[in-house]
Order: C-alpha cells, then sequence, then structure tokens
C-alpha cells in the first residue's frame, strides 16, 4: 500500500459534506467472520438451500434445519469483536466526518465499535435480533438461543405461538424496504461514497456505488482485490480495510501552509 491514495482518500473526508461508507464482508473478515462466498468459510459447509426464505417460511422441518445450522453458525458472530477497521469508522462519525455506514453485514460490529443504530443501515438486516413474524415482538438473538440450547427445536413466539425468524435477509428474500429506501437516499445525496471490503457483487446493494457516482458522488474504491466498480471510481486503494482505513485518519486535517 502506497500512502498517496490513502492521503487522498483522507483529503477527500475532510472536504465531504455528506460522506457515506459502505461496508461488506472485507471489513469483517479481520474479525474472523467468514465471507459467504470465499471458498472454505463456515458457509461451504451447509447447503445455501437450506437457508432460503422459501424454507424457512414453508414448513417447521425448514426451520429447524434453519436453527440448526445456525446453532453452529452464530456463535462466530456472537463471538467476534470489532476491528481497526470498525474503529476507524466509528472514530470518523465521532469527528463529524461521516453521513452514514451502509452495511451488508449482518454481524452488529460497526455498533458494537461505537457508531450510533441511526447511523448505521443494514441493508441485509442483523443477525444478533429476532423477531415474530405474526406479532412483531423483538427478541435478541442470544435469547432465541438459549430456547434452542433448552431443546427447543423450532423457536415459537411465546406471546403468540408466530413463526421466530432472525432480523436477516434469507437466500431469496426481499431487501428490508425501509432500510434500503433510507440506502439509496443516502448514497444519492452522498458527495464522497467509499466502498469498504465489497467484491460488489451481490445485487441489488452493488448497485448503490452506481447510484451514488449517478447523482455526482466521489467515488472511492477500497477494496483487495478488483472489482467491476474500478473502473468508474475516481479513486481505488489496494489494501485491507484495518489497514487502509486507520491510515487515512492520519489526513483527515489539511496540510497547514507555515
Ligand atoms: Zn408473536
Amino acid at each position: 500500500m502506497t500512502d498517496e491514495p490513502i492521503a487522498r482518500l483522507g483529503a477527500l473526508f475532510a472536504s465531504a459534506r455528506r460522506p457515506v461508507v459502505f461496508t461488506g464482508a472485507g471489513v469483517s473478515t479481520e474479525s474472523g467472520i467468514p465471507d459467504f462466498r470465499s471458498p472454505g468459510g463456515v458457509w461451504d459447509r451447509y447447503d445455501p438451500g437450506a437457508l432460503t426464505w422459501q424454507r424457512f417460511i414453508g414448513s417447521a422441518e425448514g426451520r429447524r434445519r434453519y436453527w440448526e445450522i445456525g446453532r453452529q453458525v452464530y456463535p462466530v458472530i456472537r463471538d467476534a469483536k470489532p476491528n481497526a477497521a470498525h474503529v476507524a469508522i466509528a472514530t470518523l462519525w465521532t469527528l463529524g466526518r461521516l453521513d452514514c455506514c451502509i452495511t451488508q453485514n449482518v454481524d452488529n460490529l460497526h455498533q458494537r465499535a461505537g457508531l450510533p443504530d441511526d447511523a448505521v443501515i443494514e441493508v441485509h438486516g442483523n443477525a444478533t435480533r429476532a423477531r415474530c413474524l405474526a406479532c412483531g415482538a423483538a427478541f435478541s438473538r442470544d435469547e432465541v438461543h438459549a430456547w434452542l440450547d433448552d431443546g427447543v427445536p423450532v423457536p415459537e413466539c411465546p406471546a403468540c405461538g408466530g413463526v421466530v425468524k432472525p432480523h436477516t435477509i434469507l437466500f431469496g428474500e426481499a431487501m428490508p424496504r425501509a432500510a434500503w429506501s433510507e440506502a439509496e437516499a443516502r448514497a444519492r445525496a452522498a458527495d464522497l461514497f467509499v466502498v469498504v471490503g465489497s467484491s460488489l457483487v451481490v445485487y441489488p446493494a452493488a448497485y448503490l456505488p452506481a447510484h451514488a457516482k449517478a447523482a455526482g458522488a466521489t467515488l472511492v474504491i477500497v477494496n483487495m482485490t478488483s472489482t467491476s466498480f474500478d473502473h468508474t471510481a475516481d479513486v481505488v486503494v489496494r489494501a485491507r480495510a484495518g489497514e487502509a482505513l486507520p491510515a487515512l485518519l492520519d489526513h483527515l486535517t489539511p496540510a497547514r501552509t507555515p
């Protein structure tokens, strides 16, 4: 990593009025949460077909299988800690240099690093929360997993007996409407849109940088590998998120002339 693109990125954050950060799996891999799509990850051992909306909604057996897999996968998220990238993004917020963070991640690590809930727009949901699809009652994921640990095979709402579902978007499920329209609006209003740790292959989330760019934002991509949007980006930083984001904080103050 050379310093030059980082210095440019720092200068962009220093002068932007509405800087938006858009994060993907690459921001959380350094916290030990594997990318869904990378080979050898935890999720590789499970059939994605078992994790679809249709299977979950379709039968109690589908939900039993979902929670069986969840009992093995969720502890990875529960036990993860925010890394230097999450902390740097929270620092940008504290310094008044961030409009919001739109994230494809469901691990709650942006909030645990210190970003307030209303500064995080979760387009794929949040794995640490669950709710009843019938009455809307909210539960923490830990609470639901305590029921599973007690031998309940398929959690049901204690109030109404309805289906309890994690607050994440399953394969084949529609995007959460409120979060998605907020993400689109913030992307269009941004004057700086910084993609961090996303290979931009999952749609519709991958449309957001295009929306931002079309509306006039400066587009920056911070990612370890190339993306199909690199040619439209104003700055490309080829680096780990946990390396690039803390480094840019050193460049937030414009250099003073003596
Ligand atoms: Zn209920």
